[in-house]
Parts: structure tokens; sequence; C-alpha cells
């Protein structure tokens, strides 16, 4: 048996501390888990469970660096979030064993078409145009639970050319990690190499090109972006 072509390359992530890639498996990403940020969208914070959207392994951008303006929008916009890193998963997993299955943590950023999001709000259309765009998700070099335990509190913060435009702290997520796991897991297997997108803080803006973005979250690392003119 052989392929018809070579197989596609898998996306991976940097590990501090480690001459070891991650491989990733699949991108999920949970929706308003910050209640500031929820407002600022138009919606009324609650406790309602935890909803979840997907983008393809392939949008990962290892280590950040220069990511080109997507197509198809006029409004590309930053979301800063906490990403866990899992080493493990199955289905069905209980709170208390889901933070077993996290390898580390690490700071991404879930670039957003925010026009096309809008549109697809409105018409009840899917999401995964608005989010699942080539280039989508830089991240940076995952830092290990070993290095640093579970965080649970710190401040997550988001500049562009070196004014604050996002700041918020972990432990204001509406969904902890482990909730998030065992929510998830009941509708997917979760698998070793998923990467789990925690949601974003108040702050969200646009980004055009030549900005300079700079993300940090206390205790877990930093993501350093530039928008850049795409390639013609
Ligand atoms: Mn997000």
């Amino acid at each position: 048996m052989r392929y018809l072509f070579e197989p596609p390359v898998v996306p991976t992530l940097d590990i501090a501390g480690s001459e070891s890639l991650f491989p990733v498996r699949r991108i999920y990403c949970v929706g308003r888990n910050y209640a500031e940020h929820a407002r600022e969208m138009g919606a009324e914070p609650s406790r309602e469970p935890p909803f979840f959207f997907a983008k393809p392994a392939d949008a990962v951008v290892r280590g950040g660096g220069a990511i080109p303006y997507p197509p198809c929008t006029l409004d590309l916009q930053h979301e800063v979030e906490l990403v866990a890193a899992l080493v493990r998963g199955g289905t069905d997993v209980p709170q208390a064993r889901a933070l077993d299955c996290v390898f580390g943590y690490v700071v991404g950023l879930d670039l957003t078409r925010r026009d096309l999001q809008a549109q697809a709000k409105r018409k009840g259309q899917p999401w995964d145009m608005a989010k699942g765009f080539d280039h989508s998700a830089p991240l940076g070099s995952i830092r290990p639970v070993s290095a640093g335990g579970h965080p649970a509190s710190g401040a997550i913060v988001l500049e562009v050319n070196g004014s604050q435009r996002q700041k918020g702290d972990l432990r204001d997520m509406s969904w902890s990690v482990a909730q998030i796991i065992e929510r998830l897991s009941r509708c997917v297997e979760l698998a070793a190499g998923d990467l789990i997108f925690t949601g974003t803080p108040a702050g969200v803006g646009p980004l055009r090109v030549g900005d300079r973005v700079s993300a940090r979250i206390e205790g877990v690392g930093e993501l350093d972006v530039t928008v850049v003119a795409p390639a013609c």
C-alpha cells in the first residue's frame, strides 16, 4: 500500500525546555467563556453549558511570527486565549480526572474574521469560515504541567503595537479547563494531540497589516505575532 501523494505534514508546537515537538491532532475552541467578553459581543453571560467550535489542525502557526492578513474579510480580530494541550483523552472523562489529560498550557490567538462571524450569526450559518481559516491559530511554546502545574488564576493580556487591548484573569473563566474537558468529551472522543482554546477575555478588536501583537499569560508564556500583507 502506498499513498497517492505525500501525506500532509503533521502540524506541531514547541515545548518549552524540550527538544520534542507536540504533534497536533485537532483544535477545539470554547465560545464566550468570560462574562465581560460575552457582554461586549452582545450576549448575556450565563451558566449555560459551554459551546464549541473547531479549527483545522493545520491552522496552527508554530511560534507565531508573520501572519498574512487573510482574504474575505475587512475585520480580522485578535482573541488571546489559554490553550490546553492534551496528552491523552477519552470519552465521558469525569471532571475529577480531566486534568490528567493535560500535558501543558500555551498562549494562543483565536484569530477571527469578525465580519464573517457576524454575518453567520445573523443568517444562522456555520462559523467555520469565520474561525477556521489558514494561519488562524498562532501558538507559542507549551509550558508542561510538570514545570508549572495547572494555572487557576493569573493575568491574560494582549497588546497591539505596545498598547494594551485585552486584559483579564484566568480565574474569571465561566467554565474551568476540567469542566470544559468533561463537557467536550461527552460530544467527541478526545485524544493525545488535541488542543482546546478556552475562550478570550474582553477587549477584542481589529488588526491591520503591520500591527505587532504581543500576548502573554502569567505563568504560562508569551506569543508574538506580526500581521503582514498577503503574498500575491
Ligand atoms: Mn475565541
